[in-house]
């Protein structure tokens, strides 16, 4: 059985669970976790059942610019060819069907409504819940993001990428650079140069402004492979650093290693959170530290599981996730030490394996 097949058959009786027969997938992102296809214009609905059932009855719409790309990536499942593809295939329903409320705007939910062929019913996350637990090569995947990440950081260092004179903008454009033809699709996200008083904004835009020496500088970037998004922080100091900057620098350090050491399955999300949070309160800085602990990482930059204060789901053996924690003091600079991991049995695999002892450039 394929990835994608395997992924549905784990998805059709939670389908069963929320009472409808089928769920339409309209997230593209969700339909390519569930078929393989990449291309722009898709519509899925996956059949439901009880869990006995080995028969997949789940059919696949796109237009016909992907033909050719659907027979390649999807030959498994039944494909209607239409270019108003959810609408194809909700004509050609009945009974009782879910839908992906978080995905569908009012008037394309109007329109499917207004086909008066099955019933629709919002449903939340159920793609994405399965998506927040990692399979072995999705594993892989972020690994090599992040190994692609770590290699672009040590040659832009190795290439003295990072010193005064330059601007923000041009140490994004070389890293960036790096991360290409490093094998990424492309930056996982914009990626952040933030020099001096900038980098005590969690997330500055790289601007034409020049790297002085004295200067802290927090660099927050990734790369995507293979459709899978990495994401790091190093933060690095042009000169010999002043005491406050190895202060805020080793509070954030103690805060991550807090939290990194506590990652297992059965921990939840605010549980990780207060680790690190309770090492940059109790060294004075706790209003200083302006976002939450992390996030998950996958088909996008940002998923599931929530590492944040509020976050009480249960964080599972193969999430990857990542644990980010920042000092930020306004006007003078700041700290984010940030690393993407598997959640093992054994604890903390850290992807993102670039050294964080503060580096002097
Ligand atoms: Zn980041
Ligand atoms: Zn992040």
């Amino acid at each position: 059985m394929s990835n994608h097949a395997a992924r549905r058959a784990v998805l059709r009786p939670l389908i069963a669970e929320s009472g409808v027969e089928g769920l339409l997938v309209t997230n593209l992102l969700n339909i390519r976790y569930l078929t393989g296809f990449t291309g722009s214009n898709a519509a899925l609905i996956v059949a439901a059942s009880d869990g006995d059932s080995a028969e997949d009855e789940s059919v696949f719409c796109t237009d016909g610019r992907y033909v050719t790309q659907a027979a390649a990536q999807v030959p498994d499942l039944r494909t209607v060819t239409d270019r108003a593809s959810a609408v194809a295939l909700v004509a050609a329903a009945s009974g009782r069907l879910g839908f992906e409320a978080g995905h569908l705007t009012v008037a394309e939910h109007t329109q499917l409504v207004d086909l008066d062929s099955a019933e629709l019913v919002a449903t939340t996350g159920l793609v994405e819940q399965l998506r927040a637990v990692k399979d072995p090569d999705e594993i892989e995947a972020l690994r090599q993001a992040c190994t692609i990440a770590d290699d672009a950081f040590a040659g832009l260092i190795a290439a003295g990428g990072i010193r005064a004179g330059r601007t923000e903008r041009e140490v994004g454009l070389d890293l960036d650079d790096r991360m290409r033809r490093g094998g990424a699709e492309d930056p996982a996200f914009e990626t952040i140069v933030a020099a001096g008083a900038h980098s005590a904004i969690p997330h500055h835009r790289p601007t034409g402004s020049v790297l002085e020496r004295g200067d802290l500088v927090k660099l927050d970037f990734g790369a995507r492979f293979a459709g899978y998004h990495s994401d790091m922080t190093r933060t690095v100091v042009l000169g010999p650093p002043q005491d406050w900057q190895r202060e805020i620098y080793d509070v954030v350090r103690a805060a991550q290693t807090a939290a990194e050491e506590l990652v297992r399955p059965g921990t939840t999300g605010q549980l990780l959170d207060q680790a690190a949070r309770r090492v940059v309160t109790d060294a004075g800085y706790g209003d200083r530290f302006l976002h939450g602990l992390g996030h998950g990482i996958g088909l996008e930059i940002h998923e599931g599981p929530a590492v944040a204060g509020a976050a009480t789901g249960t964080i599972k053996a193969d999430m990857v996730l990542t644990v980010e924690p920042g000092v930020y003091l306004e006007g003078r600079g700041g700290v984010r030490i940030e690393d993407s991991g598997v959640v093992r049995t054994s604890g903390y695999e850290v992807l993102t394996l670039t050294a964080k002892n503060l580096l002097v450039l």
